[in-house]
């Protein structure tokens, strides 16, 4: 039998065990294979040292391929191994302890090595690089012992590991050549606010600051600086860059520029030796991120593999900041100049800055500081330099904002095409997962993770890849037995959160955090609207309503519109007013120059495109409640005419609507509610699409819960029949108040009624009186510690004023 062709692998990190595994998938049992690692472990996710460092996972984690997989796929792996020569005419490779292997093919993957400063002292015990395991246990160790760090350098890996140490309880200053943090990846403005919340957390900055030389004679002391300024530290973290790491492949003569020269089928000059990852360059470009070495080794392996069909064209990155808490993404060029237009929106007071970078109507970069939910859908416009006249009045707002997402926003990964890409880190675009899930019978976040990768490295995907899986398996998936998490950050669901919530009396966000162990300590943009959400419902009293915990709009607490402006709705009860009402409303519009005044579907009217800054004298002057027509709160009532003055009616909808109204006003709930009241069964205000719509009859009400109008119409279910108002009322505030205390955060009423069934309702809301009361009593004792979120701003009690952009671009 005729012996397999030899395949040795010099490195044993990312690209190249990704390159093998694809190989091993493409032609199975092809080579005989040989790894050698100068690291003494298995595959790691380098990309999780930061959590690591954080204090946020094990080091155990981080293992991509343990030790059994090379066995179980016959690879003979010398880790510990550093190779020391290639003699390409004997065909081998020569490890540092002299051992020798013979390849036919070689693929080469020695990645990138630190930069280290050419300053004096530099050698110093206790001044570390940023790159490996060992350089994160050498700065676990100088943790512990507590002190001052220094870490020079403002990009991602600096940023990161200044993080890491500040969270291990270090006292930690940032040093950086540059005006602004992260420069690559981020304008001014976004430098700027990033500082900002960096240093809330307690973080010093030395910015812009040239470092001469590491001080001290047998440890690092300090750090001086070329105008001469001196700082103390007892550890030195130098992440001022990376160089591919090509001694290797250049001593063997192998054609080198800044990286190893490759072609688009990632060979080498040398036909038999093949290299990817950060070591290589292809048409004179160097990359520092996974996500183009994955696609790298793909095509390597294709042309290992002998199909000779695939060819690497290049990859545009972006990029994510993983620091826990802050927000950040960026993509493509985003420097801006006279040829390019720029779209921005900035919130200063809640750190959100978005910009996107247009050149002939196609996306060409973006940067998003504190809300980054349409990362993903920006750089797949700008992958596929999608022309975006259309939809450019939507830009900032994202793809859901092109129509009500309204189904607890399934419809972001739905619409996204199977080429778009859900997770950067490893390459996998949602055709992949889609695929996987139906072929593979996949139910959990943890099985498409280890199937198919996607949301096991830096996690910021994982909301993307819930929403594929729902909406893939459908009610298969809301169905099924094993357990969803609440987030990437717990194991446990909703309902487990929220019983520890009430068992264990828990009255904030972070304290949910600490007790139940989150895996981010400060939360993710999923859970933190959720678990400040079930605090407030279970403890309406002692519980801490956390600003921070909401999203942007209640924060602000008015809707912000696709230019950046704000809209002021008034409440209206029942949406009847009055001619004092409305020339309040005339004269606030005429005074701020409000540029649009509009009835909305709900019967109320909308102020629209009003400035931030002229909010609170707005409110002061309307001297009416807030309408909350920005929250998963109470919306509106609408009415019709009813008896009054209707031929047909045969009930007084338009005082039950004022009625429910007031009743309700100020009621926060897991998603947006909306109520009608009709006259008769002709149904005028449409209360058969409602959350809770009643409809009167010759004998008093009709009620009807979780209908449901916008993309997914739902036909409201008959709940019960009432004579009086005052039972209407009784049993709509039970409704509600089971829908505050059962249903998942994001989830309207229509699906979560599918979810529990109807009877699960009425047994608890109509046919036991005690238990309908009680609900109703609970959900008044909430109502009463509510307080108009204006008029408390008014007051001072409420910071909800803009600030002025000067104070935030330095
Ligand atoms: C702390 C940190 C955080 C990061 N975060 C992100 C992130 O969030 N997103 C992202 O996309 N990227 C991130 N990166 C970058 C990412 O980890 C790298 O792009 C990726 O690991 C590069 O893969 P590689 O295989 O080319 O190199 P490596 O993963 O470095 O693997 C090269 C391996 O080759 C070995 N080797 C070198 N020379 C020899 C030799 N002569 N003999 C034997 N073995 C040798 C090395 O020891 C090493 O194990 C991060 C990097 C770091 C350090
Ligand atoms: S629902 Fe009945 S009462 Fe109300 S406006 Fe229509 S016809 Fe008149």
């Amino acid at each position: 039998m005729a012996s397999k062709a030899k395949l040795v692998l010099i490195g044993n990190g990312m690209a190249g065990i990704r390159t093998l595994e694809e190989l091993l998938k493409m032609a199975p049992g092809a080579f005989e294979i040989t790894v050698f690692g100068a690291e003494p472990h298995p595959n790691y996710n380098r990309i999780l040292l930061s959590p690591v460092l954080s204090g946020e996972m094990r080091l155990e984690d981080t293992i991509l391929n343990d030790w059994d997989w090379y066995h179980d796929h016959g690879i003979n792996l010398q880790a510990g191994r550093k190779i020391v020569q290639i003699d390409r005419a004997r065909r081998r490779v020569i490890a540092a302890d002299g051992i020798e292997a013979a390849y036919d093919r070689l693929l080469i993957a020695t990645g990138s090595n630190p930069f280290l400063l050419p300053i004096p002292g530099r050698d110093l015990p206790g001044v570390v690089a940023y790159r490996d395991i060992s350089d994160v246990e050498q700065m676990l160790a100088a943790s512990a012992k507590g002190g001052r760090a220094v870490v020079i350098g403002g990009g991602l890996l600096g940023l990161e590991a200044a993080n890491g140490l500040l969270s291990r309880g270090m006292d930690v200053s940032v040093v950086h050549l540059h005006p602004w943090l992260m420069e690559r990846q981020l304008d001014q403005v976004g430098g700027a606010l990033l500082q900002k919340a960096l240093a809330q957390r307690g973080m010093r900055f030395y910015l812009p600051k040239q470092t001469e030389a590491v001080l001290g004679e047998t440890h690092v002391t300090g750090l001086r600086f070329r105008d001469g300024e001196e700082i103390p530290a007892d550890l030195v973290v130098m992440a001022v860059g990376i160089r591919p790491n090509i001694e290797l492949a250049k001593a063997a003569g192998i054609h080198c520029e800044r990286g190893i020269v490759v072609n688009d089928t990632m060979q080498t000059y040398d036909p038999r030796i093949y290299a990817v990852g950060e070591c290589v360059q292809h048409r004179g470009q160097t990359y520092g991120l996974v996500a183009p070495l994955f696609e790298q080794a793909k095509v390597a392996a294709n042309h290992l593999a002998a199909y000779g069909r695939m060819r690497y064209e290049g990859s545009i990155t972006s990029t994510k900041l993983k620091v826990t808490g802050i927000d950040l993404f960026s993509a493509g060029d985003f420097t801006g100049g006279p040829e390019v237009e720029e779209i921005t929106l900035l919130d200063g007071t809640y750190g959100v800055y978005k910009k996107v970078v247009l050149k002939d109507n196609k996306v060409v970069g973006s940067v998003l500081y504190g809300d980054t939910s349409i990362g993903p859908w920006l750089f797949q416009l700008l992958r596929e330099n999608h022309d975006i006249g259309e939809i450019r009045a939507h830009l900032l707002f994202g793809e859901t904002h092109l129509g009500d997402a309204g189904h607890a926003g399934h419809d972001q990964a739905a619409s996204l095409p199977d080429s778009a890409e859900i997770c950067g880190c490893n390459g996998v675009c949602k055709g992949t997962i889609v695929q996987a899930i139906r072929e593979q019978g996949l139910f959990t976040l943890e099985e498409v993770r280890q199937q198919t990768k996607a949301s096991s490295s830096c996690g910021s995907c994982t909301g993307l890849v819930e929403q594929l899986l729902a909406s893939t398996l459908g009610g298969v998936y809301d169905q099924s037995p094993k357990k969803k998490p609440l987030c990437g950050c717990t194991d446990l669901t909703h309902d487990e959160v929220r019983e520890a919530i009430v068992a264990e009396k828990l009255l904030s966000a972070r304290q949910v955090f600490e007790y139940l162990n989150w895996n981010h300590p400060g939360g993710c943009a999923t859970c933190r609207p959720a678990v400040n959400y079930y605090v407030r419902t279970a403890w309406p009293a002692e519980g801490l309503d956390d600003p921070q915990m909401h999203f942007i709009n209640e924060r602000a607490h008015a809707n912000i519109q696709k230019d950046g402006t704000y809209s002021v709705v008034p409440r209206i009860y029942g949406g009847v007013t009055s001619p004092a009402e409305l020339r309040r409303i005339a004269e606030v519009a005429e005074r701020f120059q409000v540029p649009m005044v509009k009835f909305t579907g709900g019967q109320r009217l909308d102020l629209l495109g009003v400035k931030k800054e002229d909010l609170p004298a707005i409110w002061a002057t309307l001297g009416m409640p807030s309408g909350h027509a920005y929250g998963k709160s109470l919306r509106t009532v609408k009415t019709c005419v009813g008896t009054e003055f209707c031929r047909f009616g045969t009930q007084d909808s338009t005082r039950m609507g004022i009625e429910l109204e007031r009743a309700l006003e100020g009621m926060w709930a897991p998603h947006k509610v909306k109520l009608a009241a009709s006259g008769c069964p002709r149904n005028c205000a449409e209360s058969t699409v409602k959350d809770v719509g009643v409809i009167g009859v010759d004998s008093g009400w009709e009620i009807y819960i979780g209908g449901n109008g916008g993309m997914k119409v739902r036909a409201a279910d008959l709940l019960c029949k009432v004579k009086t108002n005052a039972e209407a009322i009784e049993i709509t505030k039970a409704f509600l108040q089971l829908y505050r205390q059962e249903a998942h955060y994001l989830e309207r009423t229509a699906p979560w009624v599918e979810r529990v069934g109807l009877e699960h309702i009425k047994v608890r809301v109509v046919d036991d009186p005690t238990n309908r009361r009680r609900l109703a009593e609970a959900l008044d004792f909430a109502l009463a510690q509510e307080r108009d979120p204006w008029a408390a701003a008014i007051e001072g009690h409420l910071d909800v004023h803009a600030e002025p952009l000067a104070r935030v671009a330095p």
